[in-house]
């Protein structure tokens, strides 16, 4: 109950394939979590370079140093059209003036003041365009031509004085507008970046959370699963156990059988046991060389009970002789049976020699004449048809003998007498045949005699011989008296699908015959 228990726990507590998707899950939240910090980290380390990077917002400055070269050009402007410097100063200090220019024709800074931008560019186009037009025309070589124009500069600088300080202060607007657009973009990224991490916090907490769940739950797991192999081993332990007690109870029951018993595989190489009196009885020397084959004293019966067993019949009080060192009649009983996945035969041999042995004392006593020891009517039908039965169509022959005046012997010396002259007269006939089982007493003082293989005409020889033996052989008897005795006989050959007793009746009739037509003789026909 407790194992079914511990199994149906660790069967829920075996991970399945819907659990992998929440691990899954998180791992992919932390990797996109992942890549949104390091993007955002990326940014801020962009826009921190970009902070930090030197002249990146020195449009202030270019504008201050714009008006400052652009003074010193009018100053240097007026010096030479007053004469006071020569005209190449003033091209070099246009060369200065518009160096400084040029790098505000570049920035895009102005382009956060969408209002002031028009102005500030045609300013900047505006000096472009004419100091360029200035250096083309400044000649060094015409000297009044050049002073001339320097007085053209001149006033014409005078003009630009406040549309620089318009730049100048335009420059400081956008400069200033531009930082703050970045700041309040690097504070965004920082805001997603926080998110980011926050997020993959979270995300590695809850990961983390998993794998300490798993973590338990694999703990768990083991544990059980620790429970389980205790239970199961402590439950085989129990069987083992019980399943030896079994085999010792079956072996000390098989061991005390009065019978003796085998079991032994139905290709009959295994023996899974043999009791020891019939493995001693067999003559093997070892349970392995014991075989059902050297058990029969008859192959053709082996041959026949493992016919039988092989059809799946059961075998039940089959008579059978064992052991052909030291033969006894067996009582065998079989059956086929498993051993595991192997098919056996389970054989019981139950001695029954003294049995057979008091049966044929009494069969013997049932068949046999207790005054003569002849066998009697029956069995003498008996010996006689086991002869047919070995050979339907042989000649037969019987004689039915009665010995003559039997009733006076009697009378004139005693009954006692009378069975002494009984069983002299049986010897006589016993010893005159070649199988005494085939000599009967049939009667008082009758006799039969049958002669297998024999026909009419030689049965009637030997019937003669009969009555001649018994009258020219006096009785000389124990008790005193000599006799004097005769023999009439009828003799009768089986006719073709005639029964024994029909033979037997045709005897009795040449019998009576004999008897009336003076004794001492043999009749063998109706006359
Ligand atoms: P028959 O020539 O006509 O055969 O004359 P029988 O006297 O032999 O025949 P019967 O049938 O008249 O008499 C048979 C006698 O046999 C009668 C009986 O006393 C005697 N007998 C039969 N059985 C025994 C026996 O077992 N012992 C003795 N002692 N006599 C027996
Ligand atoms: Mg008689
Ligand atoms: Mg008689």
């Amino acid at each position: 109950m407790a194992t079914r228990r511990t199994a149906a726990a660790l069967k829920a507590a075996v991970p399945d394939g819907g659990r992998h998707w929440h691990a899954l899950a998180l791992m992919l939240l932390a990797g996109i979590m992942m890549g949104v910090a390091l993007a955002g980290l990326r940014t801020v380390a962009d826009r921190g370079q970009e902070f930090s990077s030197p002249g990146r917002y020195n449009e202030v400055w270019q504008s201050y140093s714009l008006s400052r070269q652009v003074m010193n050009l009018a100053a240097t402007a007026d010096a030479v059209a007053s004469g006071v410097e020569p005209p190449i100063r003033l091209k070099l200090r246009l060369g200065v003036m518009r160096t400084a220019l040029l790098p505000l024709l570049k920035t895009q800074i102005f382009e956060e003041l969408n209002a002031q931008r028009p102005q500030i560019q045609a300013t900047l186009a505006h000096l472009d365009q004419t100091t360029r037009r200035w250096d083309r025309e400044l000649s060094w070589q015409d000297v009044a031509a050049s002073r001339r124009l320097a007085a053209t500069i001149a006033a014409d600088l005078s003009d630009e004085e406040p549309d620089l300080h318009a730049l100048i202060v335009a420059a400081n607007i956008a400069v200033a507008t531009h930082s703050d657009r970045q700041r309040q973009a690097l504070q965004r990224t920082f805001h997603w970046l926080s998110l980011a991490l926050l997020l993959l916090a979270a995300g590695c907490a809850l990961l983390a959370l998993k794998i300490i769940l798993d973590q338990r739950r694999a703990r768990r797991l083991a544990n059980d699963l620790h429970q389980l192999n205790l239970s199961l081993e402590r439950r085989i332990q129990e069987r083992t156990q019980a399943l030896r007690d079994r085999e010792a109870l079956l072996q000390t029951i098989l061991d005390s059988s009065p019978s003796d018993v085998t079991l032994i595989g139905a290709d009959q190489q295994q023996v899974f046991y043999v009791s020891d009196s019939l493995l001693i009885q067999s003559g093997a020397e070892h349970a392995s060389r014991f075989s059902l084959a050297a058990l029969f004293v008859d192959p053709a019966e082996h041959a026949r009970f493992v016919a039988r067993l092989e059809r799946g019949e059961l075998i039940y009080q089959m008579e059978a002789r064992l052991c052909p060192k030291a033969p006894y009649w067996a009582l065998l009983n079989a059956r086929q049976l498993q051993v595991g996945e192997q098919p056996a035969w389970l054989v019981w041999c139950f001695d029954i020699t003294q049995r057979r042995r008091q049966q044929e004392r009494l069969t013997r006593r049932a068949d046999t004449d207790d005054l003569t020891g002849l066998s009697n009517r029956r069995a003498l039908l008996k010996a006689t048809v086991k002869h047919l039965r070995r050979r339907r169509d042989m000649a037969l022959s019987v004689l039915l003998i009665d010995i003559d005046h039997f009733k006076r012997v009697n009378d004139a010396h005693g009954h006692d007498v009378g069975d002494e002259a009984l069983r002299v007269v049986a010897n006589q006939l016993r010893s005159a045949v070649r199988d005494p089982l085939l000599v009967g007493r049939v009667g008082g003082e009758e006799f039969a005699v049958v002669l297998p293989e024999t026909p009419l005409a030689e049965a009637v020889t030997v019937a003669e011989r009969l009555c001649r033996l018994v009258a020219t052989t006096p009785l000389a008897l124990a008790s005193g008296p000599v006799l004097a005795l005769t023999l009439s006989i009828g003799a009768a050959e089986r006719r073709p699908r005639e029964s024994l007793k029909q033979m037997m009746r045709r005897a009795d009739r040449h019998l009576y015959q004999a008897k009336h037509s003076g004794r001492d003789r043999v009749v063998q026909s109706e006359g």
